[in-house]
């Protein structure tokens, strides 16, 4: 029996020089943010004050190509690319289906998620302008640990707002970005007067990334210094187009195995992961060189591409950022308390939003016992325990692999592991428990 390949690696060499922004090959232009006063497009010189030049440059370009500075290839390089693309013939085999899975692993870097891909290049872009420190909000606390490991290599502080809830479920990702040297406090905070306010109103609020956003840009925005900046580990522009170097990578490993994807399949909190992963390949299919189906998927319980509407709101809960256009259930929205905390946010990346108003861009929704289930089934073939988020690709996937046997089609999925589980044990603990809700 010819032994099958389990992982297609690159070289170095390999990684991408450039970033892709989809900007460039959208039909119709991206809705530009708006004032939330006027309704006016909002010029880039006013968002200055929160992000570094270079960055407001690169989410309102159109350029498709865009270069990866040597020291931010460097540092990519340093986290542990190029990532494997790995072929899950033991789920495969456990399914019995027909269909071929792939996944690209982004969880084997020191932090454990695709995030360091944004952050190190957002450090660099702070540190070559002068920035003394990044002030930030995170979810389960992937970001604050991309952002606090980027941070130290590029030599600038960082301060992180936690969602309370991912707080206490995750108690070593405050560990992990305090060993970093950052700081961390849990949201809504008595650090910020509208932190204060939310205490106020409810003291043991849960907390939401809308809320834990206006804490972050509250302090840069009263920072009598100037000096500091905030930085959003997904929805914007920049974000999705600096993941671009994992569908590029994946694009030469499945060119490496001889294969064209039917299926490409990523979660979607803030959509950048699975920004990553599908707009290098949506371009390859624009161009003609696939037909893949691209599916996003997201939780029950925060469901803004399936049931939210397409339509202007603030990317925070306060009203202090500009109107975005993008799928949303309301800045307002609170989504229980799930262990995929990466994927709580009321809104949806435009560029994502905008490919699913398009068609272009399949979303299903999936609830957490089904996915912690499909999470378990990984673990048990694959040997990988994957975060909670990247759980809800694996559901789709499983799903997508069993209509291939139904319908006997050896398809060609590919999906994107966006992080490995190893500090949600507590999520899994209480699935293995029956206690999750
Ligand atoms: C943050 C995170 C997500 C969700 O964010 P996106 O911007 O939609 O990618 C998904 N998976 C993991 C492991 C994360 O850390």
């Amino acid at each position: 029996m010819a032994v099958q390949r389990v992982k297609i690696l690159l070289s170095e060499d390999d990684v991408p020089k450039e970033f892709y922004n989809i900007a460039a090959d959208l039909k119709t232009p991206l809705a530009p943010p708006l004032h939330p006063g006027t309704k006016e497009p909002v010029p880039p010189e006013a968002f200055y004050p929160l992000f570094p030049k270079e960055v407001v440059r690169q989410e309102y370009s159109t350029e498709r190509f865009i270069p990866i500075p040597e020291e931010v290839r460097e540092a990519l390089l340093r986290s542990g690319r190029p990532m494997p693309l790995f072929r899950a013939t033991r789920l495969e085999a456990h399914l019995k289906t027909p269909a071929k899975i792939y996944f690209k692993h982004e969880g084997m870097n020191p932090c454990g998620s695709h995030k360091p891909n944004t952050a190190i290049a957002q450090a660099y872009y702070n540190m070559k302008e002068g920035t003394d420190t990044i002030y930030t909000e995170t979810g389960a606390g992937q970001w604050g640990t991309a952002l606090a490991y980027s941070t130290m290599l590029f030599g600038l502080k960082c301060e992180v707002f936690m969602v309370r809830v991912s707080f206490d479920q995750k108690p070593y990702r405050k560990a992990m970005i305090e060993t970093y040297g950052a700081k961390i406090h849990a949201s809504p905070s008595p650090h910020t007067s509208f932190g204060k306010k939310v205490l106020a109103e409810k003291p043991d609020h849960t907390g939401s990334l809308g809320i834990a956003i206006s804490e972050a840009i509250e302090k840069v925005a009263t920072d009598p210094t100037h000096k500091s900046k905030y930085s959003l580990g997904s929805v914007l522009n920049h974000v999705m187009l600096h993941q671009t170097v994992i569908g590029q990578e994946v694009r030469q490993q499945l060119a490496l195995a001889d294969e064209t994807p039917d299926y490409v399949i990523g979660c979607i909190g803030g959509g950048s992961n699975f920004a990553g992963i599908s707009f290098p390949l949506i371009y390859d299919k624009m161009k003609g060189k696939n037909n893949a189906e691209f599916i996003a998927v997201e939780p029950e319980s925060c469901p803004s591409t399936t049931k939210g509407k397409f339509e202007y709101d603030f990317g925070d809960t306060a009203g202090m950022t500009p109107l975005l256009k993008m799928y949303t259930l309301g800045k307002d929205y609170v989504p229980s308390a799930i262990h995929a905390g990466g994927l709580r946010y009321h809104g949806m990346a435009p560029t994502v939003s905008h490919l699913v108003a398009d068609g272009m861009i399949k979303p299903v929704a999936y609830n957490q016992k089904e996915v912690f289930e499909a999470g378990v089934l990984f673990a048990r073939t694959e040997g990988i325990i994957p975060a909670p988020e990247s759980a809800h690709a694996i559901k789709a996937t499983i799903d997508k692999a069993l209509e291939c046997k139904r319908k006997n089609e050896a398809k060609t999925i590919v999906f994107n592991l966006s992080g490995h589980g190893l500090l949600d044990l507590g999520g899994y603990q209480q699935y293995l428990d029956g206690k999750l809700a």
